[in-house]
């Protein structure tokens, strides 16, 4: 295991990480090594890679906030050589080095156990947004906004790779799906993944005069933050529950307090960087279970490697339909 391996490595000082190798001896003293077989392309990667943000909190570092692959070797009692893992979030890409490479040194506590139905690439398909797609559902349904309920549930930023897995597991479990997009070009795609109605952002906004607009929809998954965020909280209805993960529209909420207090609406905020391994396992568990394959491929597409500092590009400006995996190997 001497030989050298491809890795996307941010340098420093908010220069954009570049293509170079790596041998053994620069990977971490960690108790797990993983092979990767794939990473995947998430918001947060593409602010790391061009190094847009302080995302990145030590360098140089190994970018890449998911990987899955397999174990090689283990200094763990919990994990042996051969056995299938996923780690996403924990800080990897920035404070430990991430999955933008063929090999990777973990902890053990970061690794969560690849479903039996599941393939590593199809993990990747799903990758953070995924798990946190399914985090936003998980909390919904315990929240009280189930499908028996009727009424609508929004989803804002749909064509994004949150938004897109989240319409897709909203209409399989049973939802009205209605999709809130910049990109109303994209409308076939959001109907084929089960949105009954989509809307453009501008739309959902505008709709949002006051901060008690009408009653609208009986859930929100909202990946976009700012007044985004605030419009879909204004048009709850009674009981209504939003689950916020994103801010790809910005990071402030210009809202009031009247929907929470006047319509018992609830904000439920959905983490997956430091989410804890049992919600991380039923999340994983109900993905494998719950997303036809054919639904996967219509979401995702897989890219090499080589190709992570445009792409990352292309997600900043919000320029990528659904999920990217990533081929370190290529
Ligand atoms: P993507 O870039 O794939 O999707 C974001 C989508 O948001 C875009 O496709 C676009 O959707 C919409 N969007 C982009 N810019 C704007 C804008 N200025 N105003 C309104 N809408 C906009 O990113 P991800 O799906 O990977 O991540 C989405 C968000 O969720 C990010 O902010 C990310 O940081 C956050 N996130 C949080 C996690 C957590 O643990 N809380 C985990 C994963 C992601 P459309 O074209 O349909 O309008």
């Amino acid at each position: 295991m001497s030989s050298r391996f491809p890795a996307i490595v941010a340098p420093g000082e908010g220069r954009p990480a570049t293509l170079v190798s790596l041998t053994d001896a620069e990977l971490p003293d960690a108790p797990i090594t993983v092979e990767i077989a794939y990473s995947s392309l998430n918001y947060k990667d593409g602010l790391a890679v061009t190094g847009s943000t302080r995302v990145v909190r030590r360098t140089p570092m190994v970018c890449g906030i998911d990987l899955a692959g397999v174990v090689v070797t283990s200094r763990s009692a919990e994990w042996d050589p051969g056995d299938e893992v996923i780690a996403t979030g924990w800080g990897l890409s920035e404070i430990h080095p991430g999955g933008y490479t063929t090999r990777q040194r973990l902890q053990p506590e970061w690794l969560v156990r690849l479903p039996a139905q599941m393939q590593p690439k199809s993990a990747m398909a799903f990758g953070t947004a995924g798990l946190t797609a399914m985090l936003c559902l998980l909390a919904l349904e315990r929240e009280g906004c189930t499908p028996e309920r009727g009424g609508s549930v929004v989803v804002t930023g749909a064509a994004g790779g949150v938004g897109s897995v989240a319409v897709a597991l909203l209409a399989q479990a049973g939802y009205r799906v209605v999709a809130s997009t910049g990109r109303r070009e994209l409308t076939d795609y959001l109907v084929g993944l089960g949105a009954q109605e989509v809307i453009g952002r501008d739309e959902l906004v505008g709709s949002a005069t006051t901060p008690l607009a009408p009653e609208r929809f009986v859930g929100a998954i909202d990946t976009v933050g700012g007044t985004t965020l605030a419009a879909a909280i204004a048009q709850m209805h009674y009981g209504g529950v939003v689950a916020a993960c994103g801010l790809a529209g910005g990071s402030d909420l210009p809202a009031s307090v009247f929907p929470f207090i006047l319509r018992g609406v609830t904000l439920a905020g959905v983490d997956s960087v430091h989410c804890p391994t049992s919600q991380r396992e039923v999340a994983w568990d109900r993905l494998a279970r719950d997303v036809p394959g054919a639904t996967l491929e219509a979401i995702s597409e897989v890219h090499p490697m080589t190709e992570v500092p445009d792409l990352a590009r292309a997600v900043l400006a919000g320029a990528i339909r659904g999920r990217i995996v990533i081929d370190p190997h290529v």
